[in-house]
């Protein structure tokens, strides 16, 4: 059934390599924004934003984390830049099994950039507000076209608790807290 296309809000953050000093704290705001309490701690191992170093050439780059997947690619990549090769996954967003990057450091469990989705929403996600350098700009966008269906956050993390621990343990565990409440 053709249910006609529809506008969608397009969120994009921009990012401009030539002003990024390597900082880090688009990783802080990040992490701080998303600690539980909001802002009770810092911790970049826990920030859905990092910054990829390269201290040869000065150059860093911050990379957004993107979905999660259960299997790692099975062809892989090299970038040269500026004569320099730089490692096939370091400039990937993706939390994978191959990598401890983007995923909790506690439980394992895969982070993603969610735009700092709130209520009432930011005029413009935490780690754009802290950039002292303008090298991140957030903009919207509208656009035609059906919306993208998203797995949600919850169920992206049950899926890897599953993988990890198993589906019956995951059930024990939903069953014992949903005693306690
Ligand atoms: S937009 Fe928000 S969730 Fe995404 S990397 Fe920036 S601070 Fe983190
Ligand atoms: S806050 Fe801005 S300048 Fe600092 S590392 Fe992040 S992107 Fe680069």
């Amino acid at each position: 059934m053709n249910t006609g296309s529809k506008k969608k809000i397009v969120k994009e953050i921009k990012v401009d390599l030539d002003k990024c000093i390597g900082c880090r704290a688009c990783e802080v705001a990040c992490s701080a924004f998303h600690a539980r309490p909001k802002y009770s701690s810092t911790n970049p191992a826990r920030s859905r934003i990092r910054v990829v170093i390269d201290e040869l050439n000065d150059c860093y780059v911050p990379i957004r984390a993107g979905d999660y997947t259960p299997a790692e690619c099975t062809g892989r990549h090299a970038y040269t830049i500026n004569g320099k090769q730089y490692r096939e996954c370091s400039f990937c967003g993706v939390s994978c099994p191959s990598r401890d990057l983007f995923k909790e450091p506690d439980s394992g469990l895969p982070l993603k950039c969610d735009m700092c989705e709130d209520d009432p929403p930011l005029e413009e996600p935490m780690c754009v507000q802290v950039c002292p350098h303008d090298a991140l700009t957030y903009e919207e966008r509208e656009e035609e076209g059906e919306e993208e269906g998203t797995r949600e956050e919850l169920e992206i993390g049950l899926e890897s608790l599953a993988k990890k621990h198993g589906v019956q343990k995951v059930r024990d565990a939903i069953a014992r807290m949903s005693k306690k409440d």
